[in-house]
C-alpha cells in the first residue's frame, strides 16, 4: 500500500514496517496515556487503522508541564526511534525523543474521556464520534465500499452518470419529497385559488429534492447502454425505523438490453463482490466490529459470499408466509406489501439465505415496471437480506409505449412532468432493467451495525439535523 503523506508516517504503514531503528515522525490523537513516574505509554491513533501506535516516553527527559497536557483526545506530533515492541499486542513502538502538542483536550470536559459509551450517546456527539474505534472502522469500511462500487462498475464498462439532486418531477412515486424553494415563506405568492404560485419560484415551477436517480438514469442508459448513478437521495417519510434515513445514498445501475434474469444476476454478483472486497480490504475493521458488536458478523458475511440466492415468486413467498408458524404484526395475504418482519422470516427462518423476490402485484409497485402477461403482476425484484430485509429494489422496466401509457392513465400520473420519460419509449425503446441499492443498507449488512444512524457520519432523520 502506498502510504506517503507530508511530514509524517501513517500508523497503518508503521505497524507493518520492518525497518527497525530508524527515526520516524507520527501525528495523531491520543487514545490513552498510562504509566508511572518513570515511564509513560501513549496510545496514538491517526485514523489510518483501527490499531494504535504505542509511544514510549522516558518521563525524566521531558518537561513535566508538557506531559501533563497529553491527555485522552489531545492532538500531538511525536518524533523518535522505531523499535521492536517488548509488550504484547503490537509489533513495533516508538521510543519518543520529542513531542509537540497541537491541541489539548481538557480531561474534565472532553466527552470521549472514558471508553464504552453507548451508540445512542455517541449519536448526540456526532461531531466527535469519528474519533471512536467503532466509527473509525465504520467510516473506513464506508469508504472502501464506495471505492469498490466504482471499481466494480468501471471494470465492467458501466458509465457513472450524475443525475440531478433538484428535480422538477414529483411523479417518481418513491416516497414523500422535500420541497426546494427560494420563495419568502412569510409572504408566499398566491394564485386566485389561494394555492402557492410556484411560477414565481426560482425555477418557475415547484421543485423537490430527488428521491431516486432512476428516471434520469434510464434516459442515459438509452444511449450509453450500461450506466450507474451513485448519489444522495432524500425522502421525507416520517418513518423512525432503524433502516430509514431522510437523506441516504443510493447506487442505481440501469442497463439497456437486460431482462429481469440478467438484472438479478447482476445484483447478486455485485453484492457478493462488495462483501468479498470488504473481506479482503477491511479485515481488521471487520474483526473489531465482529468482536465488539456482532459476534456472528464474519460468519454471516461469509455465508452470503458462498451461497446462491434463492429466487422466488412473490406469490410463492406469500404462500410460505401464510403457512408460517409465526404470528406477524401485519397479517399476510396475496396483494399486501411485505413488511420487514415478513422479508426477514423468509430469509432468516425459512430459507436461511438471501432471497430475490420477483413478480409482485402491480398495485404495490411503481408504474414503470414491466407488466407480466397475467395482467396482475409486474417484473419487480427485491433482494432481501438477513437482519436488513430489503436491501435492493429493482425491476425490468416497461418498454412498450402503449402499456406504459395505459398504466400512467390508470394511475392518473400527471403527464406534463413526465413527457421526457415517455419519449424514451417513442424513440428507440429497448428492453431494459435496473435496481437501486441503498448504500447505508449495504453498510448495515457489512458492518453488522443495527441502526442506520450509525453507518452515516451525520444522519438526517425526523427532528434531527444538528450536525
Ligand atoms: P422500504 O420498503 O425499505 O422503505 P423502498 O421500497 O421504499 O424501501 P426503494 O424505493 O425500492 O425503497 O429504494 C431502493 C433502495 O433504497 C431500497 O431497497 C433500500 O435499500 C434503500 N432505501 C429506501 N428508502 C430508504 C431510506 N429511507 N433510508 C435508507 N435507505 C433506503
Ligand atoms: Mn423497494
Amino acid at each position: 500500500m502506498q502510504m506517503q503523506t507530508p511530514g509524517r508516517e501513517k500508523i497503518v504503514a508503521l505497524l507493518q514496517s520492518k525497518e527497525i531503528g530508524r527515526d520516524v515522525t507520527v501525528k495523531g490523537w491520543v487514545r490513552t496515556k498510562r504509566g508511572n513516574k518513570n515511564i509513560a505509554f501513549i496510545a496514538l491513533n491517526d485514523g489510518s487503522t483501527i490499531h494504535n501506535l504505542q509511544l514510549v516516553v522516558d518521563v525524566a527527559s521531558f518537561d513535566a508541564e508538557i506531559l501533563k497536557l497529553i491527555t485522552t483526545g489531545a492532538a500531538i506530533c511525536a518524533k523518535g526511534k522505531l523499535v521492536e515492541s517488548t509488550g504484547n499486542g503490537q509489533p513495533v513502538e516508538v521510543q519518543v525523543a520529542n513531542i509537540e502538542v497541537y491541541g489539548t483536550a481538557d480531561a474534565e470536559t472532553y466527552p470521549l474521556q472514558k471508553k464504552g459509551h453507548s451508540l445512542e450517546f455517541l449519536r448526540e456527539i456526532a461531531h466527535l464520534r469519528p474519533r471512536t474505534n467503532t466509527f473509525g472502522a465504520v467510516l473506513r469500511i464506508r469508504h472502501a465500499m464506495a471505492f469498490a462500487i466504482h471499481k466494480y462498475f468501471n471494470d465492467k464498462g458501466f458509465v457513472y452518470v450524475h443525475t440531478p439532486i433538484i428535480t422538477g418531477s414529483d411523479a417518481e412515486g418513491a416516497g414523500a419529497m422535500f420541497t426546494v424553494t427560494t420563495l419568502d415563506l412569510e409572504n408566499l405568492p398566491r394564485k386566485d385559488d389561494k394555492s402557492v404560485n410556484f411560477a414565481e419560484d426560482f425555477f418557475g415551477k415547484h421543485t423537490n429534492l430527488t428521491v431516486s436517480g432512476q428516471l434520469e438514469g434510464e434516459l442515459t442508459a438509452m444511449a450509453l447502454s450500461e450506466i450507474y448513478t451513485f448519489g444522495p437521495t432524500f425522502r421525507a417519510e416520517n418513518s423512525n425505523t432503524p433502516r430509514h434515513l431522510a437523506e441516504f445514498w443510493m447506487i442505481e445501475p440501469e442497463m439497456a438490453f437486460y431482462e429481469i434474469k440478467e438484472n438479478m444476476d447482476l445484483a447478486e454478483d455485485f453484492i457478493k463482490y462488495l462483501v468479498r472486497y470488504a473481506f479482503e480490504n477491511c479485515a481488521d475493521d471487520l474483526k473489531f466490529l465482529n468482536d465488539m458488536w456482532d459476534k456472528e458478523l464474519l460468519e454471516r458475511l461469509q455465508s452470503v459470499v458462498n451461497t446462491e440466492f434463492v429466487r422466488l415468486d412473490y406469490t410463492e413467498g406469500v404462500e410460505i408466509l401464510m403457512k408460517a408458524d409465526q404470528k406477524f404484526e401485519f397479517p399476510v395475504s396475496w396483494g399486501v406489501d411485505l413488511q420487514s418482519e415478513h422479508e426477514r422470516y423468509l430469509v432468516e427462518k425459512h430459507f436461511k439465505k438471501p432471497v430475490i423476490l420477483t413478480n409482485y402485484p402491480k398495485e404495490i409497485k411503481a408504474f414503470y415496471m414491466k407488466q407480466n402477461d397475467d395482467g396482475k403482476t409486474v417484473r419487480a425484484m427485491d433482494v432481501l437480506f438477513p437482519k436488513i430485509g430489503e436491501i435492493i429494489g429493482g425491476s425490468q422496466r416497461e418498454e412498450s409505449y402503449d402499456k406504459l401509457m395505459a398504466r400512467i392513465e390508470e394511475l392518473n400520473i400527471p403527464l406534463k412532468d413526465m413527457w421526457w420519460y415517455i419519449d424514451t419509449r417513442r424513440f428507440g425503446t429497448v428492453p431494459h432493467s435496473g435496481f437501486g441499492l441503498g448504500f447505508e443498507r449495504l453498510l448495515l449488512f457489512v458492518t453488522g451495525m443495527a441502526n442506520i444512524r450509525d453507518v452515516i457520519p451525520f444522519p438526517r432523520t425526523p427532528n434531527n439535523a444538528e450536525f
